[in-house]
């Protein structure tokens, strides 16, 4: 029941009205027995830093940040944790001594979650597009060792931002989509991860896949494909990916598992039900 005392959570971002997160945080806030509830708040772009600045002063314990904000919200925290600033995004803050904003990212850990029993130390693997995303996903698939990553991208300087980023960490090459390399490059990879928006959102034309469906011509089936894209479910690419024989993961699992690392985190560590907040999520989708 939701009384004086009640506390709040919050994600911010512009748009907010799709987003999934206040169901499967409120169905787990609700299972924990909590005294808090989390909801979706709009944001101009303009009034990012009034709003998070506000906030530490209503009894928010902790925020989600969404796009169009991870990189902007950087400057409205006194603590940011290494693998946030690694990444360069921030997907959720914490009340620190009821007055500062700590800053850390769990989009890493939600990325890593559907793979982490699948063994692709010393595996090589190709991640499509290099938003903000993409920088997630390398940083995920850096902490599993894998021994090269190739991001196949239509925009040249996020894709050189990209290499610059991570160079150090792990033998990372980018090519544009026109490469001719790209082929035999899909031919022999063991992991495949969609971060373009390419067919989200679309039940209708099946042949929406990210570049084309030609590009994917050489995919063979020992290939794993996770596409990011939650709904629909499974996308146009995953679908066309199953029926090659490769083994598909989509967006669900990443989505839980950030969100489920956000809730421990805002409180100090709980055990927070992945299962509870599955089926409450998979109502809507
Ligand atoms: P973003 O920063 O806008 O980056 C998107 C990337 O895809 C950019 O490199 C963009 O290239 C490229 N792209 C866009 N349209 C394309 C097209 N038609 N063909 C080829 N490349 C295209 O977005 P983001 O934040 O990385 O998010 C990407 C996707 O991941 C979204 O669908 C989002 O919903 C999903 N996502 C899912 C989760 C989850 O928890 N499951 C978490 C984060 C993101 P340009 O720069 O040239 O536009």
């Amino acid at each position: 029941m939701i009384t004086s005392k009640t506390s709040f959570l919050a994600l911010i971002g512009n748009p907010v009205s799709h987003s999934l997160s206040p169901i499967m945080q409120n169905a787990a806030i609700k299972y924990l027995g909590l005294d808090l509830i989390y909801i979706a708040i709009p944001c101009k772009n303009e009034d990012l830093e009034i709003v998070v600045d506000s906030l530490k002063k209503m009894n928010c314990k902790g925020l989600n940040i969404t796009i169009p904000f991870k990189q902007r919200v950087f400057h409205c925290c006194n603590e940011i944790s290494p693998v946030a600033k690694k990444v360069k995004a921030i997907n959720t803050l914490k009340l620190k001594d009821n007055k500062d904003w700590i800053g850390t990212n769990t989009d890493i850990d939600g990325f890593i979650y559907p793979l982490k029993n699948l063994n692709l130390m010393k595996k090589s693997s190709i991640v499509l597009g290099s938003g903000g995303a993409a920088r997630s996903v390398i940083q995920g698939l850096i902490n599993l060792k894998l021994s090269k990553i190739t991001i196949i991208s239509r925009n040249k300087n996020s894709l050189n931002a990209l290499i610059t980023n991570f160079e150090n960490d792990i033998k990372i090459e980018g090519l544009l989509n026109t490469d001719i390399k790209i082929d035999s490059l899909i031919q022999e990879t063991d992991l495949i991860v969609n971060t373009t928006p390419v067919g989200m959102n679309k039940t209708i034309n099946d042949d929406d896949l990210p570049f084309g469906q030609s590009f994917w011509d050489t995919i063979n089936s020992n290939t794993i494909v996770y596409d990011l894209i939650y709904s629909p479910s499974p996308t146009p690419f995953l679908k066309f990916c199953d029926k090659k024989g490769c083994m598909t993961i989509d967006g669900i699992q990443m989505l839980i598992a950030q969100g489920a690392k956000s809730l421990s985190f805002w409180t100090n560590g709980l055990e927070i039900p992945f299962e509870v907040m599955n089926d409450a999520i998979k109502k809507y989708l």
